[in-house]
């Protein structure tokens, strides 16, 4: 299982859309050079040029060729480098299903100890919470990872180190922690080229690419992507390749960019598939499985998710097990079987329960409560709406803690870096008394540059950062179907909203509207003809409001209308008002006999209200009572 294993799980997360080159295939690797009968030095040297990157070794034919060499260089009395051989074969080899890479793990684990071998502890410790995590408990194996982490800090073997922090700062970066993981990759980085291993340095730019993307910094990800595809390609390096090209997958698709995320994909199935890395191919089946069910192409996502989850299967793999269900659920919702996607859905919420991804889950809530609203459980599908809303939402928090943090971060290392030099000035000029005065001079000067480069980054990224916020923020200020304020925009002046009016003491009204029998209307008319409709309706709702007004759609064909200054008397008229205009709306020219009605839910903010949420749950629950009712009206909160 070994390395190539969490580089994937990693790149569910990250990506770009570097160039696709071909990529020579798997050359046996040069072992002309050793002997084959046993020596400790040729072991040694085999081992270091491996390590090195100076060999390219990542496919399972590779990998054995590799290991029978080293198994035949092996002194037979030599039982610490037959355990160096066991803790090679951890990060190279596949040791089977996780149970058994784990016996293997705890094993070589006593070993080291018995023998005393602190390197062999670090190696097969990593090995161990590799294995734990493959069983897809990823909180638990950060607890092995630590210990191991901490004995390689006393140890000194700079690889060791930068491959215990690489560790922490993947499943760090797998838990959300995007911040902590960046400085642990970023000083993975500084600890291998301060030992002069650049390549090794290389090899972990994807690492970084996959937590800026998870930060939602598409930019820096694309660009060390950008680098790490270079560098495999270099390298020739089908495993560090196809990983990279997952990640530009994903980056896609984060960014909506289906059909690029697809053909990058089928690339990386081809790379994968060319060098027996059976997890990359499972692995890109699933995220194609992921852009098609997006596309609306479920037997196309059907056929993706099965041949993932044989291949997931086959490994032992049980990492992705609630994706696999989440997406099944997905395509029997597709083709309209609620029930049976619902079963699916419980079943990914279950494996969610165990090992939690609030990105994941907020789509499954998504995707769960439309399926209850399709089978007419409106209650539970506003449970599930909920969940998503209050998701998102910390999401969106935790996106901005963690940029603010790694800036914080940035920050603080770049000051001990300049502490350091002036210190290390100081006691240069004490041994050096003659040239002290002019040394000190040089080093403060340099210091005092330094700091004013520093401020000037610091500066330069902050205002960066302010300008990219600022045009990410008018962009996705407005729903790109019918121009109104999106889902974002409208929770933000909501928050505004309310605090305009407990300072002034206004009243606040809320309005929350869905289209009736929608989905009668995509059915007999096609969704094209259902887009105009949303897009004539949020028209006729924004020609009765008033300027101070907010209308935004929440997604699908529900909408909002934030009334400031409004008393519940009247916002129920302006409700009326929206219900009657879309009611009379002539929509003739879409489909002939084409009609449409809204249901609307009114509430006022309370004083006791905790947020906006809370006026909007109750304009919800009343919206729901209207559809009860028989639709086409409007009701007012209890
Ligand atoms: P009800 O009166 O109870 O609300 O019935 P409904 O049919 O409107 O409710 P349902 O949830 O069954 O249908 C909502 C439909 O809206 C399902 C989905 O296909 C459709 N829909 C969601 N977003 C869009 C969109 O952007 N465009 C189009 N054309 N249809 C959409
Ligand atoms: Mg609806
Ligand atoms: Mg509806």
């Amino acid at each position: 299982m070994g390395l190539f294993f969490l580089p994937v799980l990693l790149g569910w997360c990250v990506s770009g859309d570097a160039p696709a080159q071909a990529l020579a295939p798997a050359a046996p690797p040069d072992l002309a050079s050793f002997g084959a009968t046993p020596d400790a030095a040729q072991f040694d040297r085999l081992l270091e040029q491996v390590e090195r990157g100076d060999l390219t070794v990542s496919s399972p034919q590779q990998v054995r060729a590799v290991i029978a060499r080293l198994d035949a260089l092996r002194p037979r009395d030599d039982e610490r480098r037959a355990l160096r051989l066991r803790g090679f074969r951890c990060d190279y080899d596949d040791l089977g299903p996780p149970a058994v890479g784990l016996a293997f793990a705890r094993a070589g684990l006593a070993d080291a100890r018995r023998l005393g071998d602190i390197g062999g502890e670090v190696r097969f410790g990593l090995c161990e919470a590799n294995n734990i995590d493959g069983t897809g408990q990823t909180s638990q194996s950060i607890a092995s990872v630590e210990t191991a982490l901490a004995l390689a800090r006393k140890h000194n073997d700079p690889r060791l180190l930068a491959q215990a922090l690489t560790h922490r700062g993947s499943l760090r970066s797998l838990l959300g922690q995007q911040a902590a993981a960046l400085t642990d990759f970023l000083e993975a980085q500084r600890v291998l080229t301060a030992a002069g291993l650049r390549k090794e340095a290389e090899a972990g730019l994807g690492d970084i690419a996959a937590a800026y993307r998870r930060m939602g910094d598409h930019a820096k990800a694309l660009e060390y992507l950008r680098q790490s595809m270079a560098f495999a390609e270099r390298q020739a390096d089908p495993g560090l390749l196809s990983v990279a090209l997952l990640q530009t997958a994903f980056l896609h698709e984060d960014q909506g960019r289906h059909d690029e995320a697809l053909g990058v994909l089928r690339r990386a199935i081809e790379v994968a598939a060319g060098h027996g890395l059976e997890y990359d191919v499972a692995a890109a089946h699933l995220a194609m499985a992921s852009a098609l069910v997006k596309k609306g192409d479920f037997s196309g996502a059907e056929t993706a998710l099965a041949t993932a989850r044989i291949g997931f299967e086959r490994l032992g793999d049980r990492s992705n097990e609630a994706m696999l269900q989440l997406l099944e659920g997905m395509v029997l919702a597709g083709r309209g079987d609620d029930t049976q996607a619902l079963a699916h859905y419980d079943r990914a919420a279950r494996e969610f329960d165990a090992d939690p991804n609030l990105r994941y889950q907020v789509d499954l809530y998504a995707a769960r409560s439309l399926s209850h609203e399709a089978l007419g459980d409106y209650r539970a599908a506003m449970d599930d709406l909920k969940l998503e809303r209050t998701g998102r939402r910390r999401l969106n928090d935790d996106a901005r803690t963690q940029q603010s943090l790694l800036l914080q971060y940035q920050f603080d290392t770049a000051r001990r870096d300049l502490e350091n030099a002036r210190l290390q000035a100081e006691r240069r000029s004490e041994r050096q008394k003659l040239k002290a005065v002019e040394r000190a001079y040089r080093w403060q000067l340099a210091a005092l540059i330094s700091t004013g480069l520093l401020v000037l980054l610091l500066l330069g990224l902050f205002l960066r950062q302010l300008r990219s916020t600022r045009r990410i923020n008018k962009l996705a200020l407005t729903d790109a179907l019918t121009g109104v304020a999106n889902r974002r925009h409208v929770e933000v002046a909501a928050e505004q909203a309310v605090e305009q009016a407990r300072t002034l003491g206004e009243p606040l009204s809320v309005l929350t509207f869905d289209l009736d029998w929608f989905k009668r209307i995509n059915d007999g008319h096609g969704h094209a003809s259902g887009d105009q409709v949303l897009v004539r309706v949020a028209r006729a709702c924004e020609s009765v409001l008033r300027s101070k007004d907010l209308l935004g759609r929440m997604g699908g064909e529900e909408f909002i209308v934030l009334l400031p200054n409004t008393s519940s008397d009247a916002a129920l008229l302006v409700a009326e008002r929206l219900r009657d205009s879309v009611h009379r709306l002539d929509l003739s020219d879409v489909a002939s006999e084409l009609a449409v009605t809204i249901s609307l839910g009114l509430a006022m903010l309370r004083p006791q209200d905790d947020g906006v949420h809370d006026v909007i749950d109750r304009a919800d629950a009343a919206l729901y009572r209207a559809k009860e009712a028989g639709r086409n009206r409007v009701a007012v909160e209890v």
